[in-house]
């Protein structure tokens, strides 16, 4: 049967290295069928005109190669590209493709649904299904190289990945960081480090446990300047408050003396987005060596919330940036689409049957 058979996008370089020695085959074969992968986009064994007949058998008796299908593509007239992906059981995550003058970055998800309840995210709004697995995180990246015709010597569509689609990343940790791995292995998809951005609501163990395992840069979604109001948007706040929050995020500079932490901060009419507020952020912010990404609201069905008008989001940056922050404002792509951030949806589906792990997470972090 083939669920018997071990997916082999679901390991990185070394689990790939381990498995061709438990077969009693040299280290190198990995990186063959890495290249077979993820440079040629190739998943038969059969294609891979390197690999002897006695070797293919075997693979093809211990072993599958099978990244997700997609459901359906669009395009956004900005040129934004948007995937559902076929996670099985009628599930699907959300990928989007957001190219610009000097870089593609494709933003991937990590869950099907997501269990923190951000009150403006609509992915909240689906519940929380399961955690994604490698292949499927990974096989996000190789669908979109697929469908743009990214090659990684000759047509670089693809620059930079960023884990801020559904889902909370960390909260996925054993199949996320293979998959970073994958994405900055040259045999894989060869990409910088700081090229790879994890993006989390600020699950302080895991952002040490990720400084540990891999080197890649960080995001925290902060979203307000005090305990009271980042309660009120990012529930999990009540479990790690922002002090603890910064200092897990200085934590993970001292090992990385010339990188810089991004703080994403959505701006919501009459909630975040005041100049008080824009000082506070100054005060906690000044010496963290950080970018600030303002965020204006992207609206969904049922929400709450509005988003900032142009020239309060306009004043907001001013003031932080007087005081000398770097804030960049997110401009929105592919909003015809709903390809924005907290837009994403896909299709989660059993959400009242969640297994007994994420049920735990999820009241954990309530
Ligand atoms: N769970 C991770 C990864 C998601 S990243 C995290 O929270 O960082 C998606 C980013 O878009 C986060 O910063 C999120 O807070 C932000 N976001 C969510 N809903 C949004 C909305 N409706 N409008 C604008 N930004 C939103």
């Amino acid at each position: 049967m083939s669920s018997e058979r071990i997916n082999l996008m679901n390991l990185d370089r070394t689990g790939l290295e381990t498995f061709f020695e438990s077969i009693g085959e040299k280290r190198f074969r990995a990186h063959q069928l890495m290249k077979w992968i993820y440079h040629h986009g190739i998943t038969d064994v059969g294609a891979m005109t390197d690999v002897g007949k006695k070797l293919r058998d075997k693979l093809e008796t211990h072993s599958e190669i099978r990244p997700p299908t997609v459901k359906f593509q669009q395009v956004s007239t900005d040129g934004t590209a948007k995937w559902l992906v076929d996670i099985s059981g009628g599930n699907a995550v959300e990928t989007v493709y957001i190219p610009e003058p000097t870089r593609g970055t494709l933003c991937v998800s990590s869950q099907v649904g997501c269990a923190l309840n951000c009150t403006f995210c609509s992915t909240a709004t689906q519940g929380f299904n399961r955690n994604l697995s490698t292949s499927e995180v990974i096989g996000q990246v190789w669908l979109a190289a697929q469908a743009l015709g990214h090659d990684a010597k000759t047509n670089r569509r693809l620059t930079n990945v960023v884990m801020m689609g559904m889902g909370e990343p960390l909260l996925n940790f054993d199949a996320v960081v293979p998959a970073m791995n994958l994405m900055r292995d040259d045999y894989a998809f060869g990409l910088a480090n700081k090229r790879v951005t994890l993006s989390t609501a600020g699950l302080v163990p895991g952002i040490d446990r990720l400084s540990e395992a891999c080197d890649v840069s960080l995001a925290v979604s902060l979203h307000a300047p005090n305990d009271e109001l980042r309660n009120t948007l990012v529930p999990l706040n009540k479990k790690y408050p922002i002090a603890e929050l910064l200092a897990a995020c200085q934590r993970y500079l001292v090992t990385r003396p010339r990188a810089s932490i991004t703080f994403e901060y959505t701006l919501m009419k009459g909630i975040n987005d005041k100049p008080e507020h824009a000082r506070a952020l100054v005060k906690l912010l000044r010496k963290m060596p950080s970018k600030l990404n303002l965020i204006p609201f992207n609206p969904f069905p049922g929400t709450r919330y509005e988003r900032s008008d142009e020239a309060t989001i306009r004043q907001f940056q001013a003031i932080v940036m007087e005081a000398g922050l770097i804030a960049t404002v997110r401009r929105t792509r592919g909003d015809d689409i709903d390809a924005a951030c907290g837009q994403l949806v896909g299709n989660v589906l059993d959400r009242t049957r969640r297994s007994a792990m994420a049920r735990r997470d999820a009241e954990m972090h309530a």
